[in-house]
């Protein structure tokens, strides 16, 4: 095989053993490689039902045929388990040195299965795997782990950690890599922490073979130097996601006060331009020359790398306008190793509900100190802290009293950055993702924007599948980073034909798009298989309070999402996927697609509909 090594490396952590594990080409044509492969080593090896904080999960980091490569933004890699916060399939992409040395160890995936029993660090040198003694970088954050890792075998090699919150259990912990470049929302650190997993250490010296080297060396050489034409680059260099700030408050969609209203009156300190003023340096993933990590000193002089999604979670949502401050909160959950978009939603949560009386401690709106506290509390699960750490869907079951109506989640998957009471796609993005409410498989709200707010349109539905197709199957899959075609308008004819040069495979936008669909389904498979009798339709729906509290200022005052137009929207989509009335993918749907074999073991499970 050309473009991918063929292997994975499976690493039992009971026994302590680590051996290659060949794979067949039919599988890399099928699921190309990253989210592909991980999604495809899931569904064949964990059984229904395992819990994903014991050793019957298993947790697999996966690159893609593109992934490292001298090519623009190919520095990616997926992680991958079931998720303990969601119970159904979870992932993430971290940009990272890790991924381009997983493609010089020479496996396309790592497999880690059983539990230690007590911590480790997985070392991996080409061929070789050992299992060394972790324990003096237990309870160590993350930052101080990777900088010892880095002492002791070089800054080059690639990193992947854990910090306290993973180790606690904190649902939605994350795996963290290079000061702050992390993965994994759905408590995928959690996993690893299970798995007294404290780190793990990629150094490779190998080269994949390709296809078509020279052409490959060629049009990776290209794609740098069209990156660098594209009229938005300069501004992107400037402020990378963060102008995305000013644009969702023109346009009522920045997370305010646990999504209660679309706006913040403290933006425009918050925002990509009161960032360029405090930032000190750009950083970024390998093999990027686009790089967008905006780092800025925070309220102790530390850095910290900013972005939109972490300043809005950190920032508008929880009513914080201090950017430096917004700063150090995210500086703290890197290091603890907690997901920023999770961890917003969470303080946000308990702020309101502090605010209506249903907790007994006092957690007020955007104050510094005490917000900060609230945050090590839920890194080492303390107090309020540890009811938190279960993320929201468990602490509103909790506390009762209808908080489950503004519990923003979608199957336990707090809601990233983007207010949706007057965006019904976007909405329908959230709700129908892969992992839970994020915005990573489409983010149609730019599209949708323009496009016009009201309608609830085929056109919208047929919209979020098209970028569900592309983003959270082809993407994922080859496992490089989608911002030089979303932010800068790099063609996506540039994928087929690097794709060519490295496999030797012809495949144009029809036969990846299908690829997309099948990896898309057999995630959904995934999720339905987890949940049995469990699963209905009601999971694909945002929640209440996008329908029952109108924004209560602004331009779009009295905008709230509409449950007829909103289920029927979910009807059609269904419809056009393929899926049943549940949401369930038919026998035709999954055998069209080539898994038929899914269709079969799905059957036993739930009733699959022809
Ligand atoms: S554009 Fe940003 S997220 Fe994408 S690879 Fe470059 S640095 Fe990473």
């Amino acid at each position: 095989m050309f473009g991918w090594s063929g292997k994975f490396l499976r690493v039992n952590l009971n026994k302590e053993k680590a051996a290659a594990d060949g794979y067949t080409a039919s599988t890399a044509r099928s699921f190309l490689g990253g989210r592909g492969f991980a999604a495809k080593i899931l569904w064949d090896e964990l059984k229904p039902g395992i819990d994903p904080l014991s050793g019957d999960n298993k947790l697999v980091f996966a690159v893609g045929p593109l992934t490292g490569l001298s090519l623009p933004s190919s520095g990616k890699m997926v992680v991958a388990a079931k998720s303990p916060l969601t119970g159904g399939y979870g992932d993430g992409n971290i940009g990272t040195l890790a991924a381009v040395q997983m493609r010089k160890i020479g496996y396309d995936a790592i497999i880690v299965e059983g539990k230690s029993k007590k911590p480790i660090v997985l070392l991996v040198q080409d061929d070789t795997a050992e299992f060394l003694d972790g324990k003096d970088l237990w309870g160590l954050k993350s930052f101080e782990v990777e900088k010892r890792l880095a002492e002791l075998y070089g800054r080059m090699v690639g990193i992947l950690c854990i910090g306290p919150a993973g180790e606690n259990l904190v649902k939605f912990a994350n795996v963290v890599s290079q000061e702050g470049r992390a993965g994994g929302r759905p408590g995928l650190g959690a996993v690893m922490g299970s798995k007294n997993l404290k780190a793990i250490v990629l150094v490779g010296s190998r080269e994949p073979s390709f296809a078509y080297p020279k052409e490959l060396q060629q049009l990776g050489a290209d794609g740098y130097r069209e990156v660098l034409t594209k009229p938005n680059y300069a501004f992107w260099k400037q402020q990378g996601t963060m102008n995305t700030i000013e644009w969702s408050q023109a346009n009522m969609v920045l997370p305010t006060y646990n999504y209660r209203e679309g706006s913040f009156e403290k933006a425009d300190a918050i925002g990509g331009f009161a960032m360029e003023k405090m930032k000190v340096a750009n950083r970024g993933c390998p093999q990027c020359n686009m790089t967008c990590g905006n780092v800025v000193k925070d309220s102790s002089r530390r850095e910290s790398e900013l972005d939109y999604e972490n300043v809005v979670m950190l920032g508008a949502n929880i009513g914080l306008g201090n950017l430096r401050q917004v700063a150090a909160l995210n500086r703290d959950a890197d290091e603890l190793g907690l997901d920023t978009i999770s961890l917003g939603n969470v303080l946000a949560f308990a702020m309101e509900a502090s605010e209506k009386g249903l907790i007994k401690e006092k957690v007020p709106w955007g104050k510094f100190k005490a917000t900060k506290a609230l945050v090590e509390d839920i890194a080492y699960r303390r107090g309020l802290g540890d009811l938190l750490a279960e993320g929201v869907r468990s602490t509103a079951g909790k506390i009762g009293q209808e908080s489950s109506q503004w519990a923003m989640h979608v199957k336990g998957l707090e809601i990233s950055g983007y207010d949706c009471h007057a965006a019904p796609a976007m909405a329908l993005a959230f709700a129908t993702s892969s992992i839970g409410a994020h915005h990573k498989d489409a983010w149609v709200i730019s599209w949708e924007v323009k496009a016009g707010r009201e309608s609830y349109s085929q056109e919208k539905v047929d919209k979020v599948i098209e970028l569900q197709r592309l983003r959270a199957g082809v993407f994922e899959a080859l496992t490089v980073c989608r911002f030089p075609w979303i932010e800068l308008g790099f063609e996506l004819d540039w994928y087929p034909k690097l794709l060519h040069a490295a496999t030797g495979l012809e495949l144009n936008w029809n036969n990846l798009n299908a690829i997309g669909d099948r990896i898309f389904n057999l995630i959904r498979a995934f999720w339905v298989r987890e949940y049995g009798k469990e699963w209905y339709s009601r999971m694909d729906v945002p929640p209440d309070r996008w329908f029952e509290e109108p924004l209560p200022k602004g331009a779009l005052k009295g905008a709230k999402l509409d449950r007829k137009k909103y289920d029927n929207m979910l009807h059609v989509y269904y419809e056009r996927r393929g899926w049943d009335e549940h949401g369930i993918p038919t026998k035709t749907t999954l055998n069209k697609l080539g898994l038929d074999d899914v269709a079969r073991q799905l059957g036993k499970r739930v009733k699959l509909r022809e």
